[in-house]
C-alpha cells in the first residue's frame, strides 16, 4: 500500500479520536526485538508507536496492530513509562528487558487484546462505506474511525 503524509495525518487523527492522547507514528521496525509493533514514550515524554513497514502490504494485519499499540495507549499501559530513548537501532531492546513479568504481560495484553478486538469489530465492517475517493483500504478505515459517530 502506499504510504503519504496523507496516511501519516489520518493516523495521527485516528489515534487521538481512540486514545485521546496524542501519539507520534514511526514506519519502521520497533526497537524491541521481535515485535512487529511497539507503544512506549520517549525521554520527552511523548508517546511513540512504531510499526513494522512491511505491515502496509497486509492491510488487516496492519489495522490490527495498529488498533493493537493504540489499546496499549487507550489502557493507560504506556502512561507509567519512564521513557525509552527511541534513537537506537530497531530491535535493540530485548523482550525481556521490559520489565514486565510473564503474569503481568498476560493481563495486559488480555486487556488490550479485548480493546483491539472491539474497535476492529466496529470499524472494519464500516470502512468501505468511508472509501470513496481514497487510495488505500487503509485510509477508509481510518476515515471510519475518525469521523464515525457511536
Ligand atoms: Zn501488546
Amino acid at each position: 500500500m502506499p504510504y503519504t503524509n496523507y496516511t501519516e495525518k489520518l493516523m495521527t487523527r485516528a489515534a487521538l479520536k481512540l486514545t485521546g492522547r496524542p501519539v507520534t507514528f514511526r514506519l519502521r521496525d520497533p526497537i524491541v526485538d521481535g515485535a512487529q509493533g511497539s507503544a512506549q514514550k520517549d525521554l520527552a515524554g511523548r508517546n511513540v508507536i512504531d510499526i513494522s513497514p512491511w505491515l502496509l502490504d497486509h492491510y488487516g494485519k496492519f489495522v490490527r496492530i495498529f488498533c493493537h499499540e493504540l489499546a496499549h495507549v487507550a489502557l493507560g499501559h504506556v502512561d507509567t513509562d519512564l521513557g525509552t530513548d527511541i534513537t537506537v537501532k530497531p530491535g535493540s531492546i530485548a523482550w525481556s528487558l521490559k520489565g514486565q513479568t510473564f503474569h503481568s504481560m498476560t493481563t495486559i495484553e488480555t486487556a488490550t487484546e479485548a480493546l483491539t478486538q472491539k474497535w476492529l469489530k466496529l470499524y472494519k465492517p464500516i470502512a468501505p462505506y468511508f472509501g470513496h475517493g481514497v487510495n488505500t483500504n487503509l485510509e477508509a478505515f481510518l476515515l471510519a474511525v475518525i469521523y464515525h459517530e457511536e
